[in-house]
């Protein structure tokens, strides 16, 4: 079919300038933070101000056998909404409006294309907290968040996207309009499409609109930043905290990460000397909760499993001791990193760095990986970072090769190749280390069910 008629027939759709077909739209729209894949491919992308347009569109792409791909605040890490045929990129930006608060069940009504940021503050000018946060939440959009089920550094406390999603709105791959749960908190009538919709990556259909629960902020919290020379240290410490207070956030990071962070953010050293590994921990604050983690930092240097410790007084001294944590991953971003998003079960978590440390010491030794990651929740992001005498190419070759090393431990561990980043097209190949051929294809039956023409996101997921 020609792409002047498919343009036109778009424009019908959405006003024109709603429409955009330049390469350099595309390539902005129609691609995300993966590095590691070609650049996007597209007929054009379009900016939907309502639902109804989105009904029409979807129709349109059915009749004409087109495909869809949903192009939130393009900050994923596994290319989810990557362009790479004749697509339509149908961004959410202009879709980016909270509709209402509802003060009696702490519940948000808001359009898809709202950012993380925006849903945070506004949960806190009422006094209230939107909990989900991580690096890039100024960018990100709700929806991604939701079809990616994202997680971040809260999760510990907190849990993922779904924990907060009480109801949504979408469009599936066949143009039809589902509510899906509506804000109840109980609701036993059967199969709960929200939470299909959750982590489906745009497979499914567009989520348009979404209920987002609200809960109280934390009183006061506090962070501390601390060193450690073994990573053994980290588990120690991360379980006797567990067993006294109720942590809000807990994470771990390598040297080099320390290093990179340091380099990109401009901030120094915040210790006297370096150590192998680093971690931060937030939790809420009291006066008996303080002595409590008094107690047990003291104990855990006289044993010297942590070296040292840096606390945060108030908020503007916290977010800086955020800042070592939450820069990294953009400070690796001008190494052309390998990125894995792997989970185990948070008890596993320090052997299978292990296993995973020794293999890759001893088959890729001349490869540099970053380590960091949401350690409390079994977490880990392993950066593999590109040679710079080694070709764009060869090195997606070599991750390649890399990732049926690493997801072969992750299944020994029955654990999941992606925790928080999703499947997307960069993880598609290695599902089956994580889902059964059982599993994988249930997956296709509810993919047929919602987008019998596959006119959703094709390609990625599964
Ligand atoms: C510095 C940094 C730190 C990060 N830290 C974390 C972290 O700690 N935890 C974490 O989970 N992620 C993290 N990420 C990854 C990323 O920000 C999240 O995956 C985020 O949820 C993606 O949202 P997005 O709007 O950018 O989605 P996009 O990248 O635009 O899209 C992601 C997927 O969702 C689909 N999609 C988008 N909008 C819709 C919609 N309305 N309807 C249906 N499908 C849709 C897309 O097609 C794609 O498959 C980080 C990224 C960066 C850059």
């Amino acid at each position: 079919m020609e792409n002047n008629f498919i343009i036109s027939a778009v424009m019908t759709i959405f006003s024109k300038d709603r429409v955009l077909f330049d390469y350099q739209s595309i390539l902005i729209y129609g691609k995300d933070l993966t590095d590691v894949l070609p650049p996007p491919h597209a007929l054009c992308v379009v900016f939907p101000q309502d639902k109804n347009e989105l009904v029409s569109l979807v129709h349109f792409a059915n009749e004409h056998r087109l495909s869809l791909v949903p192009s939130g605040g393009r900050t994923g890490y596994s290319g989810g909404a990557v362009a790479k045929q004749n697509d339509i990129i149908v961004s959410f930006e202009k879709m980016n409006h909270i509709v209402d608060f509802n003060a009696a069940d702490k519940t948000l009504h808001c359009e898809a294309g709202v950012t993380l940021k925006a849903i945070q503050d506004y949960a806190k000018q009422l006094d209230l907290f939107y909990p989900v946060d991580f690096a890039s939440a100024a960018e990100c959009q709700i929806g991604g968040n939701i079809a990616t089920n994202a997680g971040g550094l809260h999760v510990i406390r907190y849990g993922s996207t779904r924990q907060w999603v009480m109801g949504l709105t979408v469009i599936t791959g066949r143009g039809d309009i589902l509510g899906c749960n509506k804000g109840l908190v109980k609701n036993a009538t059967g199969y709960d499409f929200r939470h299909l919709f959750i982590g489906s990556e745009g497979t499914l259909g567009f989520i348009t609109h979404a209920i987002l629960k609200l809960t109280a902020l934390p009183k006061k919290t506090k962070v501390i930043l601390f060193s450690v020379s073994n990573n053994q240290a980290i588990t120690i410490l991360l379980s006797v905290l567990q067993q006294a207070v109720s942590l809000i956030a807990f994470e771990f990071f390598c040297h080099t990460a320390m290093q990179c962070v340091m380099q990109a953010e401009q901030i120094a050293f915040p210790f006297q000397k370096n150590t192998d590994f680093y971690g931060l921990f937030e939790y809420e604050s009291d006066d008996t909760v303080d002595l409590i983690i008094e107690k047990i930092l003291q104990d855990q240097l006289n044993k010297n499993n942590i070296s040292e410790i840096l606390m945060s007084h108030h908020e503007k001294e916290a977010n800086h001791l955020w800042r070592y944590r939450k820069g990294i991953s953009r400070s690796l971003k001008k190494y052309f990193p390998y990125k894995f998003d792997l989970a185990v079960l948070p008890s596993t978590i320090f052997s299978f760095m292990r296993a995973a440390a020794d293999l890759l010491r001893n088959k890729y030794a001349a490869l540099e990986t970053v380590w960091f990651g949401h350690v409390g929740d079994g977490n880990l992001h392993v950066n593999v970072l590109k040679p710079e005498t080694v070709s764009e190419k060869d090195f997606a070759v070599r991750c390649a090769e890399i990732s049926e090393t690493i997801y072969a431990v992750i299944q020994h561990f029955n654990g999941s190749i992606c925790a928080e980043h999703g499947v997307g097209l960069l993880k598609k190949p290695y599902l089956h280390y994580s889902k059964s051929d059982s599993e994988i294809q249930y997956m296709r039956g509810i993919k047929n069910i919602f987008d019998p023409n596959h006119v959703m996101n094709p390609g990625k997921l599964i």
